[in-house]
């Protein structure tokens, strides 16, 4: 299996080369050349997540590493989850929520970064190398690949975060880590300013060592797509349903979306999938009046979801939409956000046989909290609240909704507080974070200072 771009001109690339590089030198997203099939009786008769993802993961890694070196690597990838299983399901009524938080930062972001990371780690190992990895963060993508790489000593973390919406649970995950590769970054600025400074450090590198990687961990990363497409199939694997599987996912970036499309590609049989946002709804604008613009990111209550694009939707429209035409997508994305993607009519009704969206403000996610609170005595994050009404709403034994419940609650102690509901467990990753010191270097948005301290950290 090799690896394109979805503007058309990176291609054959191997699994190992596309991990390293994050995105391609063309601005495109790296895919698959074909949708390898997944056998849905092998992955019934598994007895684990571990084993599912065995089935999956060697689909696209043959390129650099033979069957049995990726099941080595997934032997180890994933760690310290508090379910025996990584993951749980909870039946409310008619409707499965898949609890993807027993990671050891409380969210699904675990899943993918702990695999990128072992394969990262893998690569570096073989090569004799070492790398930085340097990302933004608006939520939870920082704590999660901060806990996935700070046990590889190969690899020094660097971790920007604006003085902004995420709440002080999701900092302190970063802040008060005491590793000497790990480096939590408070900038004075915007999560959009974060990107721009990471967007810069890609372009210029020049604190590299020689041997050097840099390595993006946002959710363009393929490799943390294939780690999320696992828990699809392990849902298949562990429910018992005859027919199609719908999914209502809390999304921001996309990334999420795009594994359970990419799960549906490779097999899985998927009735729906509801694309579930907050106030940014550039994505609800999309699928209900064929407008992709950018506009001005709120805050809203669920801080992981609040975002101005959506990075991997150009996955969407390169496969789904566009049929692989790489040249159609540069023409629409080298222009984007400057001109916004409409498509052509014709085109953009596709997506009603597979996608609807919707979009739930702050006051209705509180109430919808409250809902599942009182009728089943369950706490929905508010992530996972905005993607529950309508797994709620269009649920029937028919048509299986199952919900990715995508981050712990007590990551949003604020929430529960004014709704007086009570929190009555606290995930391990979450004990005594209040007492922790706190380790934070706060700078201006300014490259140079941001420059310096990774040259004399590194
Ligand atoms: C990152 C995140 C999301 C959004 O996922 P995407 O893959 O970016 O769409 C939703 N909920 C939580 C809790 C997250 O951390």
């Amino acid at each position: 299996m090799f690896f394109h771009s979805t503007r058309g001109k990176d291609h054959d690339k191997s699994f190992a080369s596309i991990l390293m590089q994050g995105l391609a030198e063309d601005g495109g997203l790296f895919m698959p050349d074909y949708w390898p099939q997944v056998d849905l009786e092998e992955v019934k008769s598994k007895k684990s997540f571990l084993e599912v993802a065995k089935c999956v993961v060697p689909l696209f890694t043959g390129s650099s590493f033979s069957k049995q070196e990726t099941i080595d690597i997934l032997d180890s990838a994933w760690h310290d989850f508090e379910h025996k299983d990584l993951i749980k399901i909870t039946d409310l009524n008619s409707v499965s929520v898949l609890e993807l938080f027993h990671g050891p930062t409380a969210a699904f972001k675990d899943f993918g970064l702990q695999l990128a990371a072992a394969f990262f780690n893998k690569v570096l190992e073989e090569e004799n190398k070492t790398a930085i990895v340097l990302g933004a963060t608006s939520g939870d993508t920082g704590s999660a690949a901060i806990d996935a790489c700070k046990n590889y000593k190969r690899i020094t973390s660097f971790i920007m975060l604006p003085n902004g919406n995420m709440s002080a649970v999701q900092r302190r995950q970063m802040s008060t880590i005491n590793a000497d590769n790990v480096f939590a970054l408070r900038i004075n600025g915007t999560f959009d300013d974060c990107q721009d400074l990471v967007k810069l450090a890609f372009k210029t590198r020049d604190f590299l060592k020689p041997n050097q990687y840099l390595l993006a961990v946002n959710s363009i990363n393929w490799t943390r797509i294939i780690g999320q497409i696992c828990y699809y199939f392990y849902t298949y694997n562990q429910l018992n349903t005859k027919g199609k599987l719908s999914f209502s996912i809390p999304t921001g970036n996309f990334g999420n979306v795009f594994a359970c499309y990419s799960a549906h590609k490779m097999g899985l049989p998927v009735n729906k999938i509801c694309v579930a946002v907050n106030k940014n709804d550039i994505l609800h604008r999309f699928f209900t009046e064929n407008d992709y613009s950018k506009k001005m990111v709120h805050d809203t209550l669920s801080p992981s979801m609040d975002i101005s694009v959506a990075s991997n939707f150009e996955r969407l429209v390169y496969d789904f939409f566009l049929e692989r035409s790489g040249e159609q997508c540069a023409d629409m994305f080298n222009h984007f956000p400057n001109s916004p993607i409409v498509l052509s009519d014709a085109v953009w009704q596709k997506k009603d046989s597979l996608f609807s969206s919707s979009k739930v403000e702050d006051l209705n996610t509180k109430q919808i909290i409250n809902k599942i609170y009182k009728s089943y005595g369950y706490v929905l994050d508010p992530h996972t609240a905005v993607a529950a009404d309508e797994a709620f709403k269009k649920s029937n034994t028919d048509n299986h909704f199952i919900i990715l419940a995508t981050a712990h609650p007590a990551k949003f102690p604020k929430v529960y507080e004014e709704l007086q509901i009570k929190l009555s467990s606290l995930p391990k990753g979450l004990h005594d974070l209040e007492k922790k010191k706190e380790y934070l270097h706060t700078f201006n948005a300014n490259y140079n200072d941001i420059k310096d301290f990774i040259k004399l950290n590194n």
